[in-house]
């Protein structure tokens, strides 16, 4: 796993209203902030992914998230 703090590339912004943590949407600019660690994992990772806690993790385009409760959708935008 890349150990990059992600908010030194980009800008997040919540996504507002904030999605059903049910129904969480994927795209590649859309990224997920894990609320029990803080980490910041792309919702479509293409390489190995994970947040400090487990929470996230996922590769080739598809990220489990064990408890979408503890989820923040954000938008990345490249500074
Ligand atoms: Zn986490």
């Amino acid at each position: 796993m890349l150990n990059i703090d992600m908010r030194k590339i980009y800008n997040f912004y919540p996504i507002e209203p904030a999605p059903d943590s049910a129904a969480l949407p994927t795209a590649g600019d859309i990224y997920y902030e894990c609320l029990d660690c803080t980490v910041i994992v792309n919702s479509m990772p293409h390489i190995k992914s994970a947040c400090a806690c487990g929470n996230l993790s996922g590769s080739g385009g598809k990220l489990e998230v064990m408890d979408p409760t503890r989820v923040r959708v954000v938008k990345g935008k490249l500074k």
